[in-house]
């Protein structure tokens, strides 16, 4: 009986009623989770620490929405901005989401993206019917993003040019004045995103210091990488305070949970900043380690410069790679097919990872 009702209930849906440019799409493919045999992951560039508070109660009442704005409060001085430019989203990936809910009309504009990147961007700008043009970057000049060809390359009705920097999955940076030619170039024809996900890591800084000269840059931050906490999913949007009203209006009601803002907040309040510091020291010491330790490594036939929490580098074949490391519960990312990155993890798991490596 069990059964029929079974194969009864994979019948019959109207999948035709489904947007037919979404009908055959392929969904982002994200990072594979944990399971019990994984013993070192260093697929999804998260922190190998983790901070500790205490939890709380009060859950039977919707969250206070005056939380969210205390966050903010806390966040623009760390920030550097005004409270009015933030917009605190799920983690960045909502805020991508939420931009091209905003800015996309279905089938008629554009979006501008780099590969390879975070192919999230093109996701979420395709599902709102975004056409897309991308900038392919080489190998042979360190994956640099030219400002002049990339703006020769916009189509007609771009809205947003998303870029990433230092870029996931190369590691580098955008140079302010290269970001300069393309914010000036677009000035009141499209908006211009930075990711700086992995800003921290950088000795760049934030591109959020150009905000005030610059109404159409957005900046994205989130609290995953450098800050270690993905589980708690928080990130932001900086820009301009029209726009933060705008992604006010078409938020969801009550998007958080009272234990994530509580838990948040309370990062915020007891100061975590001295031990991200360390965090992030820790990383940058490792990376420089983990990259000369590649290197003399004969699977790995180059090691891309890094201003991230991950490494990149050129192998024969990644998927060879990949499949050899998870046999041995070691989860790394394969980028294209000759390309591995790997993110740093504490000492012990990048000794496992080099280990392997050696012995592949
Ligand atoms: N941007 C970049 C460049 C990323 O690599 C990631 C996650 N890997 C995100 C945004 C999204 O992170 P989150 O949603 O956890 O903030």
């Amino acid at each position: 009986m069990s059964q029929v009702i079974n194969d009864k209930a994979l019948q019959g849906f109207p999948k035709q009623l489904i947007r037919s440019k979404l009908q055959e799409f392929a969904p982002y493919s994200a990072a594979k989770p944990r399971n019990f045999e994984t013993k070192v992951k260093l697929n999804a560039n998260e922190s190998p620490f983790a901070l500790s508070i205490e939890s709380f109660d009060e859950i039977n009442r919707y969250p206070q929405a005056q939380t969210i704005d205390k966050i903010r409060s806390l966040l623009a001085p760390y920030l550097e901005v005004r409270e009015e430019q933030i917009f605190l989203s799920r983690g960045s990936g909502e805020g991508i989401d939420m931009l091209c809910r905003i800015f996309y009309e279905a089938n008629e504009d554009a979006v501008m993206v780099s590969s390879p990147s975070f192919s999230l961007y093109e996701n979420y700008a395709r599902i709102q019917g975004a056409q897309v043009s991308t900038y392919q970057t080489d190998e042979s000049n360190g994956f640099y993003i030219c400002p002049q060809k990339l703006l020769e390359q916009m189509l007609p009705r771009t809205k947003i040019i998303f870029l990433c920097s230092p870029n996931n999955p190369t590691g580098q940076s955008i140079s302010e004045e290269d970001l300069l030619v393309i914010l000036d170039g677009t000035k009141g024809r499209s908006m211009v995103l930075v990711d700086e996900a992995y800003v921290e890591f950088s000795d760049q800084g934030s591109f959020s210091r150009l905000l005030n000269d610059y109404p159409n840059l957005i900046v994205l931050r989130t609290f995953s990488k450098a800050w270690s906490l993905a589980g708690l999913r928080m990130g932001c949007i900086l820009g301009h305070p029209q726009l933060i009203a705008f992604l006010n209006k078409i938020k969801a009601p009550y998007a958080f949970s009272s234990p994530s803002l509580e838990t948040f907040a309370g990062y915020l309040t007891q100061d975590c900043r001295g031990k991200l510091e360390h965090f992030v020291s820790h990383i940058k010491e490792a990376r420089a380690k983990l990259s000369e330790e590649l290197k003399a490594l004969g699977v790995i036939k180059q090691v891309f410069p890094s201003d991230a929490n991950f490494i990149m580098c050129k192998v024969d074949d990644a998927q060879k790679i990949k499949a050899y490391l998870g046999a041995k519960g070691i989860l790394v990312r394969v980028v294209g097919e000759a390309y591995l990155r790997l993110t740093i993890g504490s000492e012990e798991e990048n000794t496992m990872l080099t280990k392997a490596l050696a012995s592949f």
